[in-house]
């Protein structure tokens, strides 16, 4: 075998070496390509590059010497003998050069930052909801009235020593947008709603009221007068309204990040506090599609006391009623101690409506919904009409009602009882008000003049409810000791009856998921340019910086933010037109963010603020991106290079520096490029493909390597360099054909296009640190190897499609996923055109398949870029019916059927793939990674949107990209999913070898439900999240050929960078009371994330410091004054610091500042 090998190895190499010699003599006959032939450099130390570049040139005409080199690189390349079976026979061998290996960097640990995840066996909890999955039968038996529970059984004494205090608390629960737009419902209901409330409360002091969704409260308040806006803070002041949670809408939970999440809560707060001068104590989430753990950590250090939350699997539910634990101290899984307890209700039934809040038996309970009083819109689909309440039937009535409350009761600790009244779009009509509390009223007061029923029966609000549970225990609201059971874990995936899985929603309106992300990265890299600037313009006392008009965007894109994460927007689940109106406010956003950043960065690059000329501004720079439409792709405008430089600024978000891949579209496929201090840098250009095989000859794509400094900005030159030939440091990429038909090759301009001879070969691409192998066939990935250590690990990836069962109901939907069986792989008639790109700076494998567009892309560079592998899909399923397709990574580890979603970006959450649930039920939200691992590896797909994601066999993981569904699945859409687009989604392929061997990665011995990405995760988690951006410099009308406005070579706005487990979340100017104007006040949000030492923390430069952050290191050239820990929206300030003070973090928690900056 060895010997076969031997020969094999020696043929391949005289074959290439035949090759190389016939393309070097080809070369140069094409002068303008002398040099390039030699273009060995991965990107590395300028200084050897240069040495090199400069013997090269001297020795050009011996080609010799050249020959000599490139046998040294083929004899490494082959040297391997792994290696040489997969390298094709072709005649562009020389694009797979040697590259000198990046001096590897890691992370500076220090001692005991490993220990907090080492201490994760401390964490205590009473449920733990993995094991209460791995227990439950999930049989759904016929529970009788309570269909999906049990009978439930008491005593006319039970309540003889305490009474039995019930709590209805009314609501209407309103949508921003669904079935009709945000501005519609408001228009045809909401302001109806709120101004009916204003009058029936009024009416009586004994009525309650709570209200959560601030965006539309804000839309109304911007409509009444004073007189009724000094009414409403009467009722919120006596304690009569409450506005619960406060956040700008109730967001989903499960594809939400947790920048969006407290971003929509500090608008809310932040508003309530300016017109309301309230803080909300509890929160209310009934319609999430299942529920997050993150909710309840943001809330809790929001400093609310209480939540609500309502739609968990039914067995769940009726698990945690059998063991009256629905009240419960929700604990992160990550918590050594107690203090992210937070005190959970969860109620009990199938839905929040009137017949599910009232007790067990919704034919009972629907009676007391008075609003489906005969004669009315809606009714009792039990067929037992509400009657009015009078004298002769409220003796009967009462009981029959207090018998459901009494029931209701058992299922909770205390004798206290909530009970929710209302639905959707409630108490729009005043004769609703007066039907609901006029009835509810005699119905309390008849019950509570019966002594021996021990009963108290009010209206409340919210709050009033948990403050008389927490009264009876005699502990101050908030506090511990309640001795309720203490739950971890998460409450998906959501089924509401049979196998009703609410899995597919993870997935529905893909585009719109990507674009959510794509203002995020947006908003939030606008949000701290702009402070930044602004706290500069106020240091040397610049006037003329558009702050007002700027802070007005940010204000806009707050909102248009915190909307879509409402809980049928981001999960694309409202109809076509309303996705519209969404996908329109998300696009202006974008465009007004980027208008945001242009503006910021031209002042802080200018080298004469003084002189910063806010009228030039609007084209002053332009973004390397942009979108005609809200469901359109983004393009890139291309660079128009001549001979005299370009200055292009390049922007970094986060506070760590970058040192990574950027690509900009340029006019020129010969390009020079330059740091801000004139020297040239390495660059590849590349072909800009317009069909299969056809590219353009007026655009080319420019690939180089940035620096960019934390939070910072960097310049960078371009110009085209026509045919010199001493420009040796841009090289075009080598491009192969597959399955195009012709073996031939042939020369595009600077290109060199081949097409093999043999089509099935498997093929690499590689850099220093990994090597990726992929079929000749498919073109599809079929191996990692980390070429440290040359261990290899099966990840090939597959497309595959899932059906929609035949049944005439119960199809897959917005919502619901319901397969017919295993998906099946793509169909691949006809084979895929693939292109496999290879050049100095990154190579790249494209796969032109039906339904996808698939690229690979590897770096070759000595950043975080460099560590992993880059996948890009454009998601193309329109002539489909039924059909939902993903993408699957098969791969050779041995994860014990166990894998890692992350929730809302914030925490891991160990998933256990269980065989007695269906397949819909093991797919759970991945907002930015998931992972599998065994011993020895971890391979994490991360990603740049949220998508539903499972791990269905033992190695397998998949995530679902796009779902085209022909009709409706019963949850009140009312339509199918058709409006599918071209959609692109963006991931990267982690592979991690343990350099700790723990005991027992997956489990064993007591489950856990918390595992740690490692440093270096977090940090491609942030290269996929918080882009590099790119600014072009206009040249305006009138300028000198250089511009009138010196730019300056770099901004650094920080000290020092921050250290590499303290992710800088954002610097929010705080809006002033009066004015939608900003402050000199902003909010500074640091989140210290937990990782896994166990793992190299390779491609960082990093250090980690224990959670200290001195404040003298944070912000350069500015006065850092008014310094106050703060909770995370804003509620209550902690301790006064001073900017000599240290900050000190701890491990996964996110905390907030209030600074002042000039
Ligand atoms: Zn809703």
């Amino acid at each position: 075998m060895k010997k076969y090998v031997a020969l094999f190895g020696s043929c391949m190499f005289l074959v290439a070496f035949f090759s190389m010699y016939l393309m070097l003599d080809q070369l140069n006959l094409h002068g303008s390509l002398r040099g390039r032939v030699a273009m060995e450099m991965g990107q590395t130390e300028l200084d050897f590059i240069k040495d090199k570049m400069e013997n090269l040139e001297n020795d050009i005409h011996h080609n010799q010497q050249i020959i000599d080199e490139i046998r040294n690189s083929v004899k490494q390349i082959i040297g391997g003998e792994n290696m040489s079976k997969y390298i094709p026979v072709q005649r562009n061998i020389p694009a797979l050069v040697e590259e000198v290996p990046e001096s590897p960097v890691q992370a500076k640990i220090e001692a005991g930052d490993c220990s907090f995840v080492e201490r994760q066996g401390e964490h205590r909890d009473d449920v733990q909801m993995l094991d209460v999955l791995d227990l439950l039968p999930f049989d759904n038996p016929d529970g009788g009235v309570w269909k999906q529970g049990f009978d439930i059984h008491y005593t006319d004494r039970d309540w003889d020593e305490q009474p039995l205090k019930v709590f209805v608390v009314p609501h209407s629960h309103n949508d921003p947008g669904w079935i009709k737009t945000v501005d519609r419902y408001y228009l045809d209901q909401t302001q109806h709603i709120l101004n009916n409330m204003v009058d029936k409360l009024k009416v009586d002091s004994r009525r309650k009221f709570i209200w959560a969704e601030i965006s539309f409260f804000s839309m109304w308040w911007d409509n009444i007068d004073a007189e009724k806006k000094e009414a409403v803070k009467k009722l919120v002041e006596n304690g009569q309204l409450e506005i619960v949670t406060g956040g700008w809408v109730m967001t989903d939970e499960a594809i939400t990040h947790y920048y969006a999440m407290i971003d929509q809560l500090i608008e809310g707060h932040e508003w309530i506090k300016r017109n309301l001068g309230i803080k909300p104590r509890s929160g209310w989430a009934i319609d999430p599609f299942g529920h997050s753990p993150t909710m309840a950590y943001l809330l809790k250090r929001m400093g609310l006391q209480n939540m609500v939350v309502q739609r968990v699997h039914y067995s769940v539910k009726k698990q945690l009623a059998k063991e009256k634990q629905l009240e419960f101290m929700w604990r992160q899984n990550w918590d050594h101690g107690a203090s992210s307890d937070m005190l959970c209700h969860m109620m009990p039934f199938y839905s929040y409506d009137v017949p599910h809040t009232c007790g067990p038996d919704p034919k009972v309970c629907c009676q007391f919904d008075f609003k489906r009083l005969p004669g009315g819109r809606v009714n009792c689909p039990w067929k037992v009409p509400p009657v009015p309440i009078n004298d002769n039937n409220v003796a009967e009535r009462a009981k029959l009602l207090l018998d459901q409350y009494r029931k209701k009761s058992k299922l909770y600790r205390s004798n206290i009882v909530l009970i929710p009244l209302g639905d959707d779009f409630r108490y729009d009509k005043a004769i609703e008000w007066d039907q609901q509390y006029g009835n509810y009223q005699k119905l309390f007061d008849y019950m509570n003049g019966q002594p021996n029923w021990h009963v108290e029966a009010q209206f409340g609000t919210l709050s009033d409810y948990f403050d008389a549970m927490w009264d009876r225990a005699g502990l101050q609201p908030g506090s511990s000791g309640l001795g309720y059971p203490v739950l971890s874990g998460d409450f998906f995936s959501y089924a509401d009856r049979e196998d009703h899985y609410w899995s597919g929603y993870y997935t529905s309106r893909p585009f719109y998921k990507n674009l959510d992300r794509v203002l995020e990265a947006h908003a939030r890299a606008a949000e701290i340019i702009f402070s930044l600037a602004l706290a500069h313009s106020r240091h040397i006392d610049v006037p003329s910086f558009p702050a007002k008009n700027a802070y007005q965007m940010l204000i806009g894109a707050r909102k248009s933010l915190g909307l879509f994460q409402h809980h049928d927007a981001i999960t694309g689940t409202a109809k076509d037109f309303v996705v519209v109106d969404y996908g329109t406010r998300l696009l202006r956003s974008i465009m007004d963010m980027k208008r945001v950043m242009i503006d910021s960065a031209h002042f802080l690059m200018s080298e004469d603020k003084q002189q910063y000329d806010p009228e030039t501004t609007t084209t002053f720079f332009d973004m390397d991106e942009k979108r005609i439409n809200h469901d359109a792709l983004p393009e890139k405008p291309i660079l128009q290079l001549n001979q005299q430089t370009k200055e292009v600024v390049f922007y970094n978000s986060v506070a760590q520096a970058r040192h990574e891949v950027v690509r900009l579209r340029v006019s020129s496929s010969t390009v020079e490029v330059q740091d801000a201090s004139g020297k040239v840098i390495p660059s590849q250009t590349n072909l800009v493909w317009t069909a299969a095989q056809d590219s353009s000859t007026t655009e080319y794509e420019l690939v180089f390597i940035v620096n960019v400094p934390p939070l910072g900005l960097s310049k960078y030159l371009i110009r085209d360099a026509g045919s010199e030939v001493n420009n040796p440091y841009n090289a075009p990429s080598q491009i192969t054909l597959y399955n195009t038909g012709s073996p031939d090759s042939s020369v595009r301009g600077v290109f060199h296009i081949s097409r093999p001879i043999s089509d099935n070969r498997d093929f690499t691409i590689e850099n220093s640190r990994l090597r990726a192998k992929f079929s000749g066939t498919t073109g599809l990935l079929q191996s990692v190897t980390t070429v440290k250590d040359g261990k290899e690990t099966a990840v090939s990836v597959e497309f595959l499609m899932y059906g929609t069962r035949e049944t005439k109901k119960d199809k897959s939907g917005a919502y619901l996923f319901l397969p017919d069986g295993e998906a099946r792989t793509l169909d691949s008639s006809g084979k895929a055109v693939i292109r496999v790109i290879r050049g100095k700076i990154l190579s790249e494998v494209h796969v032109l398949m039906k339904h996808v567009e698939h690229v690979i892309t590897l770096h070759r560079s000595p950043g975080i870029d460099g560590w992993s592998l880059e996948i890009s899909n454009i998601v193309d399923i329109r002539d489909q019916r039924n059909r939902e397709l993903c993408m699957r990574l098969k791969t050779d580890l041995k994860n014990n059927n166990e894998f890692f979603s992350d929730l809302n970006g914030f925490q891991m959450q160990r998933r256990k793939t269980l065989s007695k649930l269906p397949l819909q039920a093991n797919y759970y939200p991945m907002s930015t990674m998931a992972y599998l691992q065994d011993q020895d590896t971890r391979m994490t797909l991360h990603s740049a949107q949220s998508l539903g994601v499972g791990s269905l066999q033992e190695g397998w993981l998949e995530v679902m990209l796009d779902r085209r569904l022909n009709q409706d699945d019963n949850r009140g859409l009312q339509q199918g999913l058709l409006d599918n687009k071209r959609t692109p989604n963006q991931f990267r392929l982690l592979l991690e070898r343990r350099h700790q061997r723990t005991s027992s990665p997956n489990g064993g011995g007591r489950q856990t439900g918390v595992d740690y990405p490692s440093l270096t995760s977090h940090s491609v988690s942030q290269l996929l999240n918080h882009p590099v951006y790119a600014f072009i410099r206009n040249k305006l009308p009138g300028e000198g050929p250089s511009g009138d406005v010196k730019l300056s070579s770099s901004v650094q706005p920080l000290v020092k960078a921050l250290p590499c487990d303290i992710h800088f979340v954002n610097l929010r100017t705080v809006q002033a009371m009066e004015a939608p104007a900003p402050t000199q006040e902003s909010v500074l949000l640091l989140h210290r994330k937990g990782f896994d030492c166990s793992f190299p923390a390779n491609g960082l430069s990093c250090s980690t410091t224990g959670g200290k952050v001195p404040l003298e290191d944070l912000f350069r050239d500015l006065d850092l004054t008014d310094i106050k820990a703060t909770t995370l929206s804003l509620m209550y300030d902690g301790q006064v610091l001073n900017s000599k003070s240290t900050l000190q973090l701890d491990p996964m928690e996110i905390n907030a500042y209030r600074i002042r900056l000039d």
